[in-house]
């Protein structure tokens, strides 16, 4: 699969598209999601063109790696998630029903997020 410069992702970068922001810097946009599923939902994204955490982590340079991952820690402390703890959670293709392909962290936090997968499923 070869990235799409028009993924809706790509285009709330350019600001082409409006999003509720929370954080900015050269290597990462963080906004809220626009359906949360949590009390707290952020979407960290690179601002370099990856499709997924599996092209991030195998193509992006360390720098680029290391910043996106210092911004995700930022937003979580800006936010004030440590205390209670947060979710930090990356889907990964078609099993793990990735919508947009424009790599993206979600941060869920401000409940009990209960167990990691739904029993019945494992
Ligand atoms: P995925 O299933 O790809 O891991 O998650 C994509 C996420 O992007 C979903 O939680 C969805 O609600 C969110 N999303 C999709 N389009 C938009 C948008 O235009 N703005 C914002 N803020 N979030 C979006």
């Amino acid at each position: 699969m070869t990235y799409d410069p028009n993924n809706i992702f790509a285009r709330i970068i350019r600001g082409e598209i409006p999003c509720n922001k929370v954080y900015e810097d050269e290597y990462a946009l963080a906004f809220h999601d626009i359906a949360p599923q949590a009390p707290v939902h952020v979407l960290v994204i690179p601002k370099g063109e990856y499709l997924s955490f599996d092209d991030f982590s195998k193509s992006a340079p360390a720098e680029a790696m290391a910043g996106f991952y210092r911004a995700a820690q930022k937003v979580a402390e800006q936010l004030g998630l440590q205390e209670k703890g947060y979710r930090a959670l990356a889907n990964t293709g078609a099993d793990a029903h990735q919508e947009v392909m424009h790599y993206h962290l979600h941060l869920f936090a401000g409940c009990d997020l209960g167990s990691m997968i739904k029993k019945g499923l494992v």
